[in-house]
């Protein structure tokens, strides 16, 4: 089994657009799954009130759950409520729970509201972990900030469809009003083609356009439109598992590969 290197400290990675259904959530399940099995340890956080990671990575949640809701409004320790995934070791995930669709406003009247989930890294020992993935809301309100502040890196998963680049300027501005006032180190470091249809020729000029504004922060790798990536999820699994050699886990794999081989810039 080929291993990959690790990176000298862990590195926290947002996957943000403020835009639904282009690939956070898949991207960062299947690009986590891919890295635990070539021998990272990493922590996938559930961002998103809708909990779509939790669901694909199999957590167990009931209405006693503990979850990052309780880490961000109630100080919980993430280490206490981090569950293992099931048939994939090195990996773990804090789940997402309902309440969480509460917490863009209850976080509101906290103090360091923007900063709760760097506050809660900080005191996790990353020592014992290479990557933190954060699956962000499609939103950019105060969890999408928490997530910003906490990290170091935004990878930006873009679907290879109409108005793709649409609202791209306004998450730009928002990273860099993050980055100037609030956590200085922060970089898109990576920038993810998703839904890469090529039997269309926009699918083709969507790419070229990313590629030509952003040039060597998009992955070489893109992720085609693969019907057995989006049937994983109701599995309970990644399509790492769900179907290792389909075109969608073989595609996941390589940008994983790429990540792992990229510092950070
Ligand atoms: P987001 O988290 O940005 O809202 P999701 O990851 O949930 O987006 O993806 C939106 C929908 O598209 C989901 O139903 C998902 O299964 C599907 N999907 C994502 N990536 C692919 C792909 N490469 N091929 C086919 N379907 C995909
Ligand atoms: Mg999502």
């Amino acid at each position: 089994e080929e291993i990959w290197p690790r990176p000298a400290s862990c590195r926290v990675i947002s996957v943000a657009n403020q835009k639904g259904g282009v690939g956070k959530t898949t991207t960062t399940v299947n690009i986590a799954a891919a890295l635990a099995m070539h021998g990272q340890r990493v922590l996938v956080v559930d961002l998103d009130p809708q909990g779509n990671a939790s669901t694909a990575l199999s957590m167990e949640r009931d209405n006693q759950t503990r979850s990052i809701y309780h880490c961000l409004v109630e100080d919980e320790e993430i280490r206490k409520l981090a569950q293992p995934v099931p048939d994939i070791p090195g990996l773990l995930c804090a789940p997402a729970t309902i309440d969480l669709a509460g917490a863009e406003i209850e976080l509101v009247s906290l103090v360091a509201r923007e900063a709760r989930l760097k506050r809660a890294f900080a005191a996790y020992d990353t020592s014992d972990l290479d990557y933190i993935l954060i699956d962000c809301p499609p939103s950019l309100g105060l969890l999408t900030v928490n997530a910003m502040v906490a990290c170091d890196e935004v990878m930006i998963p873009i679907q290879c469809e109409y108005y793709a680049l649409e609202g791209l300027g306004q998450l730009l501005r928002n990273v860099d009003l993050v980055k100037s006032h609030l956590n200085p180190g922060l970089a898109v470091s990576t920038i993810l083609l998703t839904m890469y249809d090529g039997r269309t020729r926009l699918s083709q000029q969507v790419a070229d356009e990313v590629r030509s504004h952003f040039q060597d922060t998009v992955l070489d790798t893109v992720i085609p439109r693969s019907v057995r990536v989006s049937e994983a999820p109701s599995y309970g699994q990644s399509v790492m598992t769900y179907d290792p050699s389909s075109s969608g886990a073989v595609a996941y794999l390589d940008a994983a590969r790429e990540i792992a081989h990229r510092a950070k810039r």
